[in-house]
């Protein structure tokens, strides 16, 4: 098959870890018979200086036009001032909007070597594989009104938690679609004894699950589930949340996995492009010196292939080589060991040539 992939690098070790992962694209694409496109843009920091914007319109238009988009990471402190107007970060926001990407997928496994590298007491680990399914273009990070004034001579703040039912209902459908895959079990969490939209998230929960009979859903109060997370993780397959609980909620759970480094994510609309990026960010503490784990947005690139290209075999391809390469001690820093960027990718390779799937159909 022949895909248009645009690269957003990024900021920091964006671009670090957006090259091992096209490194792992051309390997799959010349293993399979694909043809892979790829067209780099400016996209956070660095479209700021170049532009005076985060995201500019053509970028936008080019994502658009692409069959997938792979992200690195944005921001750094050079663009942390928080008085500035233009913010790395709103290039993100703008990308989501603009490709109506309203859900946001951040599978969570623990592979069992790395067990000693959480924090997490080694049995509570056994068996945790979560996907979390987060709204990721509604709720209180985009509800209005927003904003500050003075009422009263008092200053105050206000943020909207708004849903509307077909916002809860294509997330909490997707979630139920996945779910068929998996272990068929999925947990809606929400604060349903104090919020009005959770009340109307639960029942549109309830409804697509009159849809699906041969699925558990089981609805969890969000403190309950942050409580869960850490005391009995493989008690979860796919939970789904809205906006600001599932922002909270994932990177909990990325915590399981012993490093962020090691974390995909999709994100994913009804049509068009999907957008795929590791949950870390821009990581200016060890930019530029060969140290970060490329192996999220390696993972990223696997979910790209299986959900935008429909390419499950060389996905799972992909994922076999990651687990691979840790089951034979492939360490980067954060991880405990020696290997540099490029060196944890190379292990992914070699394995990759080894994958059973990997040889051409
Ligand atoms: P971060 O995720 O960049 O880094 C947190 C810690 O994890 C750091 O010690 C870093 O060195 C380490 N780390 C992260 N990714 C790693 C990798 N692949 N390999 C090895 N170690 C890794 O979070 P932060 O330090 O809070 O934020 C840094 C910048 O990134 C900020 O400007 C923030 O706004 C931005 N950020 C961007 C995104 C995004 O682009 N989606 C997400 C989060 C933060």
């Amino acid at each position: 098959m022949k895909a248009n992939i645009v690269l957003l690098p990024g900021d920091g070790i964006g671009p670090e870890v957006v090259a091992e992962a096209v490194r792992v694209l051309e390997a799959v694409a010349t293993a399979y018979g694909h043809q892979f496109a790829f067209s780099e843009r400016l996209m956070g920091g660095c479209a700021i200086d170049r532009f005076g914007t985060a995201l500019t319109d053509e970028v936008l238009v080019d994502c658009r036009a692409s069959d997938a988009v792979l992200l690195g990471a944005v921001g750094g402190p050079k663009w942390d001032d928080p008085t500035a107007t233009v913010r790395p970060e709103q290039g993100l926001l703008g990308l989501r909007k603009g490709l109506g990407v309203y859900a946001n997928l951040r599978p969570v496994r623990v592979h069992p070597d790395l067990v000693d590298a959480s924090p997490l007491k080694a049995d509570r680990l056994a068996g945790v594989d979560i996907l979390v399914i987060r709204e990721l273009t509604g709720g209180l990070y985009f509800g209005q009104p927003k904003g500050r004034g003075r009422v009263n001579g008092r200053e105050r703040a206000v943020d909207t938690l708004e849903y509307y039912e077909h916002e809860v209902r294509r997330v909490v459908e997707l979630a139920f679609r996945l779910a068929q895959d998996r272990r068929r079990k999925v947990t809606s969490v929400d604060k349903a004894n104090v919020l009005e939209s959770s009340r109307l998230w639960r029942q549109v929960a309830n409804a697509v699950a009159a849809e699906h009979s041969n699925t558990a859903l089981e609805h969890m109060l969000v403190d309950t589930a942050a409580m869960r997370l850490i005391s009995s993780p493989a008690g979860f397959d796919v939970i789904v949340t809205e906006n600001m609980f599932g922002d909270i909620l994932t990177d909990e759970a990325s915590v399981l996995a012993g490093s962020m480094g090691l974390l995909p994510s999709a994100s994913l609309g009804d049509s068009g492009p999907g957008l795929y990026e590791p949950i870390h960010g821009s990581a200016p503490d060890i930019a530029g010196r060969g140290l970060a784990n490329p192996l999220g947005t390696i993972l990223s690139a696997a979910m790209l292939l299986r959900y935008s290209l429909n390419l499950p075999r060389e996905a799972a391809a992909v994922e076999a080589a990651v687990d691979a390469a840790l089951s034979a001690g492939a360490r980067s820093a954060d991880l405990g060991g020696r290997l540099t960027t490029g060196e944890t990718t190379a292990a992914v390779l070699a394995q990759l040539q080894q994958q059973p799937a990997a040889l051409p159909a």
